[in-house]
Parts: C-alpha cells; sequence; structure tokens
C-alpha cells in the first residue's frame, strides 16, 4: 500500500459486489476496515449490492469520503442521497451502462458525484463500452440544465486511450483497476493516467 499512499491517485475506488445485485462477491466490511486503517487517500466506497441503505453506518465507520449507490438498487434513491449526506459523506450515485443518464433529472441537483458504468458490473478486466462517452456528454448538459455541481465519474476498462477520450468528453474522475494492478509499475500507470 506503500506505493498508493505517495501515488498521484486522488481516491481509493472500492468495488463492494454481493453476488446478487452483480454476479461476483469482492469482499466485505471487515477487509475493508484493514484496507481503510492502511490507505492515506479518500475512500470511494461503490456499492453494487441491493440495499445499499442497509450499509450506511458501516460505510461510514470506514472513513469513507464517498458512498456511491447504483440507481437500479434504489428505488427510493432521494430518501438515500439524504441519509448518506445526513451521515456526513459525499453522495454519487451510479448507473449501469443500460440506464440513461435522463433518470437523473429530478435528483441530479443532490448529488455530488454520478459514476457511470462504462463496462458492466461485476468483474474486472473488462472491455470499455464506447457508447459511455456519448454518455458524459450528455450528463454534463444534464447537470448544467439542472445547476448541479456533481462530478462525472467513469469507471470500467479506463486506460490511457479511452481515458483520454472520457477527459475530452467531460469526465472528471477516472477510475482504473486492471490498467493500474497489472502495469510493470503501477505508479507509473497511475502518474500517466493523472496527467491525461
Ligand atoms: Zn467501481
Amino acid at each position: 500500500m506503500a506505493w498508493f499512499n505517495q501515488s498521484t491517485a486522488d481516491w481509493l475506488h472500492i468495488d463492494i459486489m454481493d453476488g446478487v445485485f452483480v454476479p461476483n462477491i469482492s469482499f466485505g466490511f471487515p477487509v475493508l476496515e484493514h484496507v481503510a486503517r492502511i490507505c492515506d487517500k479518500p475512500l470511494d466506497v461503490h456499492l453494487m449490492i441491493v440495499q445499499p441503505e442497509k450499509f450506511i453506518d458501516e460505510v461510514k465507520a470506514l472513513g469513507a469520503y464517498i458512498m456511491n449507490v447504483h440507481y437500479e438498487a434504489c428505488p427510493h434513491l432521494h430518501r438515500v442521497i439524504g441519509q448518506i449526506h445526513e451521515a456526513g459523506m459525499k453522495a454519487g450515485v451510479t448507473l449501469n451502462p443500460a440506464t440513461p443518464v435522463s433518470v437523473l433529472e429530478d435528483i441530479a441537483a443532490d448529488l455530488d458525484l454520478v459514476l457511470l458504468m462504462s463496462v458492466n458490473p461485476g468483474f474486472g478486466g473488462q472491455k470499455f463500452i464506447p457508447h459511455t462517452l456519448k454518455k458524459v456528454t450528455a450528463l454534463r448538459q444534464l447537470l448544467q440544465r439542472t445547476g448541479s455541481s456533481a462530478l462525472i465519474e467513469v469507471d470500467g476498462g479506463v486506460n490511457l486511450e479511452t481515458g483520454r477520450l472520457l477527459k475530452a468528453a467531460g469526465a472528471d474522475v477516472l477510475v482504473a483497476g486492471s490498467h493500474i494492478f497489472s502495469a510493470p509499475d503501477p505508479a507509473a500507470a497511475c502518474k500517466a493516467l493523472s496527467e491525461l
């Protein structure tokens, strides 16, 4: 973790999978407590789980900076966003590839961040879905129209090539997993992405 704490990464993005909302399981809070203890960067916790509102206290206890919940997992999204804010965290909403950004029209002004999935969530190392670029542009317009200052974050298949295209389209935050962690020099790969 030492290299990561000294890297150019702004946050540590954590994907929590429950084997229900997504077809895979990653890890739970006992593991994350250890990660949070040794990580100096703000935690961006992405819950790929059903009923994420049940875990607001656990995510807060990690000292998380942002709690990201899926639009598709929250029938009462407005309430959940309010609960995350009441817990003292930034609130992010994540959209799967097939979910249009227009569903955020009435909630955008309440959000700190919108996370667009550029792969179907559940597995690392997947190929970037090019349609995401159009969604970034459409989301930027929606945020401006609704007076929202939410950041645009993109997760899935991010590398130097797709990262450059996403930045040009208006993305603020890029999440990279395989591109960084399978690189011969992860810190250098991270720096190259930071400098896009
Ligand atoms: Zn994620």
